[in-house]
């Protein structure tokens, strides 16, 4: 059975325009260290890479796996089969001396953190917490129009930063008076999207114009069934022990490891102008894209200032089988 009768079967279209309605939370790949399980990723089924101009794609649905990230509820975002047209991520960025990025157990599932918990026990100056904070992240499946050849390839994933793809695909998308949103990503009545990046710079750039544009088609049944659960490609569960171990590293080049004191001394801690405030994003291979300090839109499980765990307050889920 294809996607579009599994759809119709699972009455997709409806679960599909309450996605849209409800919103979103908020993710990165390359040769990079990345989210991604690359072995995992069908072959043919290539990363796309925003690029200065002009682009159009179609933004194109996916069931959900089992691992999608947890809201408010600590239930997921979109149950296991449900539509979807994002994986909607916070990430912590440049983890170590390797630069990894790991998922955030927290944020994501309301699980233990290690550099969560980091942030909640010390006193970090502004710098330091844009570091370490975990940033929101998209992923989607993309058909681009740009030219010939990038529609031959089908789809394609894209990883961004929500400020610049899923806050502005947002503003367009809402209608006016509550009237909820345009359900852009339906493969029957959805829109295309189309934008500029401007400067190529990995400090200086901009993606505007954001715009949805009729499309000439329904989304062919061909392009529909190349996708799978974007939740079953991201390292969605990276182990607390490794993160912490990676994490060592970071502290260490932030020269925050030996307190002697521990948290309370914080205060006096002299690493403020330290080289730390040079870490940047590029792990994500992508560009600098903006990773704003504003905390997250999306609901998130739990206060996210609270490190799980501490007070035995958080609600342990089981993981479920992958
Ligand atoms: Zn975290």
């Amino acid at each position: 059975m294809g996607f579009r009768d599994r759809m119709a079967k699972s009455g997709g279209s409806k679960s599909l325009g309450k996605r849209h309605n409800q919103g979103t939370k908020s993710t990165g790949g390359g040769r990079f260290p990345t989210i991604f399980n690359k072995d995992k990723v069908p072959e043919g089924v290539e990363f796309w890479k925003c690029k200065e101009g002009e682009h159009i794609v179609d933004i194109i649905p996916f069931e959900a796996g089992p691992d999608m990230p947890f809201d408010e509820r600590l239930q997921p975002v979109t149950e296991e089969g449900n539509l979807d047209y994002v994986l909607d991520l916070f990430v912590h960025t440049n983890v170590g001396e390797m630069l990894k990025p790991y998922v955030c157990p927290h944020e994501n599932f309301g699980e233990p953190c290690p550099i969560c918990e980091f942030m909640k026990a010390n006193k970090l100056d502004k710098d330091d917490w844009k570091n370490l904070v975990a940033k929101h992240r998209v992923v989607y499946f993309l058909w681009v129009h740009d030219n010939r050849e990038e529609e031959r390839k089908g789809i394609q994933i894209h990883e961004a930063s929500h400020f610049f793809m899923e806050a502005n695909i947002e503003a367009i998308a809402k209608l006016p008076k509550g009237g909820g949103f345009v359900k852009f990503s339906d493969p029957d009545s959805g829109r295309s999207l189309a934008w500029t990046r401007k400067g190529a710079s990995m400090t200086n750039t901009t993606h505007l114009g954001h715009r949805l544009v009729e499309r000439d088609s329904p989304i062919p049944n061909k392009i529909l069934d190349l996708t799978f659960p974007l939740d079953s490609i991201v390292n969605m569960h990276p182990d607390y022990a490794e993160i912490e171990k990676e994490f060592r590293g970071t502290l260490k080049k932030m020269k925050l490891l030996d307190e002697p004191d521990g948290p309370g001394d914080a205060e006096d801690n002299p690493w403020a102008d330290d080289e730390s405030t040079d870490i940047d994003d590029s792990g994500f291979g992508d560009d600098k894209e903006e990773d704003t300090p504003t905390p997250p839109k999306r609901k998130r499980p739990a206060d996210r200032t609270k490190p799980s765990g501490s007070d035995g307050t958080t609600v342990k889920r089981k993981r479920r089988k992958r």
